[in-house]
């Protein structure tokens, strides 16, 4: 086994990534286990932490990075099955679940909401003191025990997008999609193409997608979207919100929204194509990216819209996920527009913070595969 292994550390919102070279701990401690990372997801909340957006608190300097595939290295003591029972062994491909709750607190017990445990702790979301706990890194150490993880034979490319799937499982759990149900889903990024194939997989009868980029759109597509706008094409609000309602019963709009663009104005734009009575799904802010003016009266009172937010992902949505993309029946891998080593880590964030072009292409998605 290697002595040593590299790292990327951000120095704070705003700054710089440095690469880290530090000692791996052999053997790792009872019940954490070592990974070595295959590829870990360039995913935009990481990119409205680096910009210092409001929602979640990062103690800098701080390795980033939590959607996490690797191989098994080394096991410590009591570490012998994956969360679904099934027994694990070096060399093994797992996915980590980042979230770690405490099960104890009131937000874990008497709230019955996890999510929001009042003692969690995420990877990629702490001090770079914690050592190899952020996935933009060689190695990654599950020191957290009882860190949940799933093992899969999924090629890294799909398997990296387990944590992106398992946010548009939790919250189409928590909106109930109904069988039947047209669905609208806002924001052609990865949380938007991820969301399209859970609908899909949850019983839609039609999908429609709004984004911005080409490329997506058109991968969109290959999901099996129904109608697919460009908002740089169909450029009039009004123009658009006919479109989709021509497209449902009545024209009186969608049964289901689901906003992951993550721009505040899209909030607002959802309640022009969602039928009376309909359900909106919240999934695209998980930092506080700023305000919108809604109309309480026509968006939501006399709609009768039912809006439900959702915040981050638990073991049950992660294994419901995985279930999902083991069907192999969607063109997930696609996805992957760019493999970039450490050294690129910060290209991708300024891509991604600005134009979404690198090296010339458009990223859908970006991975950081170390070697
Ligand atoms: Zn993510
Ligand atoms: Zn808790």
């Amino acid at each position: 086994m290697a002595k040593v292994g590299r790292t990327t550390v951000l120095e704070k919102a705003g700054g710089k990534f440095h690469i880290k070279e530090m000692p791996l701990p052999d053997p790792p401690g009872p019940g954490t286990l070592l990974m070595k990372v295959e590829m870990c997801g360039v995913c935009g909340t990481d990119i409205h932490m680096w910009q210092g957006h409001e929602g979640i608190v990062v103690p800098f300097p701080a390795p980033l990075g939590h959607e996490i595939v690797g191989e098994i290295v080394a096991l410590g003591e009591g570490v012998e099955n994956d969360n679904v029972g099934r027994p694990v062994k070096e060399g093994d491909r797992i996915v980590i679940i980042p979230l770690v709750t405490c099960g104890k607190c009131y937000a874990c017990t008497v709230l019955q909401e996890p999510a929001k445990c009042l003692n969690a702790l995420a990877y990629g979301h702490q001090s770079i003191e914690t050592g190899f706990t952020g996935g933009y890194s060689e190695y990654l150490h599950m020191n957290i025990p009882n860190t949940g993880f799933l093992k899969t034979d999924l090629p890294p490319e799909v398997a990296v997008s387990l944590e992106p799937t398992s946010i548009a499982v939790s919250g189409m759990k928590r909106v109930g999609v109904t069988v039947g149900d047209i669905a609208l889903v806002q924001g052609d990024g990865a949380i938007g193409l991820l969301t399209m194939m859970v609908t899909k997989e949850a019983g839609v009868s039609k999908i429609f997608i709004i984004g911005t980029q080409k490329d997506r759109l058109k991968l969109a597509e290959e999901f099996g979207s129904d109608l697919t706008i460009n908002i740089t094409e169909v450029k009039s609000l009004e123009d658009r919100v006919k479109m989709v309602k021509e497209q449902t019963r009545q024209g009186l709009g969608v049964d289901l929204i689901c906003e992951c663009a993550g721009v505040p104005v899209a909030f607002k734009e959802g309640f022009q194509y969602l039928r009376y009575g309909g359900r909106f799904c919240e999934l695209g802010h998980f930092t506080d990216t700023g305000s919108v003016e809604i109309n309480p009266s026509t968006d939501i009172c006399a709609k009768m819209a039912t809006v439900v937010g959702s915040w981050s992902s638990l073991p049950d949505d992660f294994i419901r996920a995985l279930q999902v993309l083991e069907l192999r029946k969607y063109p997930v891998g696609k996805m992957i527009t760019h493999r970039l080593p450490l050294e690129r880590l910060e290209d991708a964030f300024k891509a991604m913070a600005g134009d979404k072009i690198l090296d010339g292409k458009e990223i859908i998605k970006a991975v950081i595969a170390p070697e």
